[in-house]
C-alpha cells in the first residue's frame, strides 16, 4: 500500500463499466474528471508535486466495492484456525460467542486489521460495519475497529453501527450504552430479533428509536424471525419511522419474513418500504427465504450487499470477496440478463453509496476515487468471474 491522498493521479486507458477506453484525473483523493483515453495526455508533475501516472492496460473499471453489513470486530482471521463449537440458533451463538471470545482476545485491532487488509485487496473500500456493544465489552469494540482502520494507512470509509448482540431490554445497561454510543460518534444504533431475544417488540423497538430520534443517528436492526412474526415487526419499524420522520435513516438487515409473505403482501410491503424510506441489507444467504430482489429494486428500495461475520465464533466461511458474494446474490436471485447482472453490480456499488454516507459513489468526476480494475469484458462478465483484482485504489491510494 502505497501513495498519499494528496497526490494526483492519472489512471490512465480504463474502461469505466466496460465502456470506451478513459483516463480518470484523480485529485486530493476524488476523481476530478474522466475524459476519452488520450495516450498524448501530459503525465501529472512528479516529484515533489508527488504526481504519478497508472497504465489501466485497458481493464475494465469498476467503483470501489461497498461492504453495507460487516462485523469487522468478530473475526479471528489471520490466526490459527478456530473450530466451529456451540448450538446452531442466534440464541446458540450468541452464547457461544460471549463463552469464547476473551480467550482468542477478540475483539482485536490485530485481528480486525489483517481482516481489514484482505478485504481492502479485494477491492472493497466503503464498510457499514456492526460493532458488537455489550455489558463485556462496553464500546471497547467501536474503539477497537476505529484503531484497525487508521492503521490501515488507506483511506477507506468506514460507517459504525453500535450493535447490541447480546440483547437490549434483558440486558439492563445496554441501552445506556447505545446511547453513548450514538453520543460519542457512533453512525448508527443496532437492534436485533426484538421477539426471540428480548420477548418484548414494541419496548424493545421504541426504546431503540427514541435514542436514534433524540441523537439523530441511525438504526440498523437485524431481523431474522420470519413469518408472521417478521411480518409484523417490519410493521413497528414502519410504523416508527414514519412517526418519527426518519425516512432514509432506518435500515432492516436480513428482514428474512419478506421472502416468506405471500405475492400480494410481499409487493405490499416492498411500496411501504419504499414510501417509509426504509433500506435493507442482505447477506445472500443460502438457507433463508429469498428476497423479493427485483420488485425491490425496481420500486428504489435501497438493497445493500455485505459479508455479514467472516470467519468467526459464529461460523468458519468467507473470504470477504464481495464480487463473489455479489455473483451469488445474482444466483439466487435467479438474475441471467446483461442488464440483470450489471443491476447486481450496481447495487454492490456505486448504488451502495448510501449505506457509507456517500452522497456518491461511482467513476465521475466529484466522486472519491475508489476504483477497482478487473480483467473482464465487460460488467456482467466481471460479476459471473469475479476475477482477480488488478488494481484498487482507494481515495486514490493504491491499495494493490
Ligand atoms: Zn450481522
Amino acid at each position: 500500500m502505497s501513495g498519499a491522498q494528496e497526490a494526483t493521479v492519472l489512471l490512465t486507458n480504463v474502461r469505466p463499466w466496460g465502456g470506451a477506453a478513459s483516463d480518470i484525473l484523480i485529485e486530493g483523493g476524488v476523481i476530478a474528471a474522466v475524459e476519452p483515453h488520450d495516450p498524448a495526455r501530459p503525465a501529472p508533475a512528479p516529484a515533489p508535486a508527488d504526481g504519478e501516472t497508472i497504465d489501466g492496460r485497458g481493464l475494465l473499471a469498476l467503483p470501489g466495492l461497498v461492504n453495507a453489513h460487516a462485523h469487522l470486530d468478530k473475526s479471528w482471521w489471520g490466526r490459527e484456525w478456530v473450530p466451529y463449537g456451540g448450538e446452531a440458533t442466534t440464541q446458540g451463538r450468541i452464547a457461544h460467542e460471549r463463552a469464547h471470545r476473551d480467550e482468542l482476545g477478540i475483539p482485536s485491532p490485530d485481528s480486525t486489521l489483517q481482516l481489514l487488509r484482505a478485504l481492502v485487496a479485494q477491492g472493497t473500500t466503503a464498510f457499514r460495519s456492526h460493532v458488537d456493544v455489550d455489558l463485556g465489552v462496553g464500546l471497547r469494540g467501536i474503539a477497537v475497529v476505529r484503531e484497525a482502520v487508521a492503521a490501515l494507512g488507506v483511506p477507506v470509509a468506514l460507517e459504525i453501527v453500535a450493535f447490541p448482540q447480546d440483547g437490549v431490554l434483558r440486558r439492563p445497561g445496554v441501552l445506556e450504552l447505545l446511547d453513548r454510543a450514538a453520543a460519542e460518534g457512533a453512525d448508527h444504533i443496532g437492534g436485533l430479533d426484538p421477539a426471540l431475544i428480548d420477548r418484548d417488540p414494541v419496548g424493545q423497538l421504541d426504546a431503540l428509536f427514541e435514542i436514534a430520534d433524540r441523537r439523530g443517528v441511525g438504526l440498523d436492526i437485524h431481523l431474522h424471525e420470519g413469518g408472521e412474526l417478521g411480518a409484523f415487526e417490519y410493521d413497528l419499524i414502519l410504523e416508527r419511522t414514519r412517526a418519527l420522520g426518519l425516512a432514509g435513516r432506518v435500515n432492516v438487515a436480513h428482514g428474512f419474513a419478506i421472502g416468506d409473505l405471500p405475492p400480494a403482501r410481499q409487493r405490499a410491503l416492498v411500496e411501504e418500504l419504499r414510501e417509509a424510506g426504509v433500506s435493507i441489507t442482505t447477506v445472500a444467504p443460502i438457507n433463508a427465504s429469498r428476497l423479493p430482489l427485483a420488485d425491490l429494486r425496481a420500486a428504489g428500495v435501497p438493497v445493500g450487499l455485505g459479508t455479514d461475520g467472516i470467519r468467526d465464533l459464529w461460523g468458519p466461511y468467507g473470504d470477504g470477496d464481495l464480487l463473489r458474494l455479489a455473483t451469488r446474490l445474482a444466483q439466487l436471485s435467479g438474475a441471467r440478463r446483461d442488464e440483470e447482472l450489471t443491476d447486481v453490480v450496481r447495487l454492490a456499488t456505486s448504488d451502495a453509496a448510501g449505506f457509507v454516507g456517500r452522497p456518491v459513489h461511482d467513476l465521475v468526476a466529484g466522486a472519491p476515487a475508489d476504483v477497482v480494475l478487473v480483467d473482464a469484458q465487460n460488467v456482467p462478465e466481471a460479476l459471473v468471474l469475479a476475477p482477480e483484482r488488478e488494481l484498487v485504489l482507494a481515495a486514490g491510494v493504491r491499495v494493490v
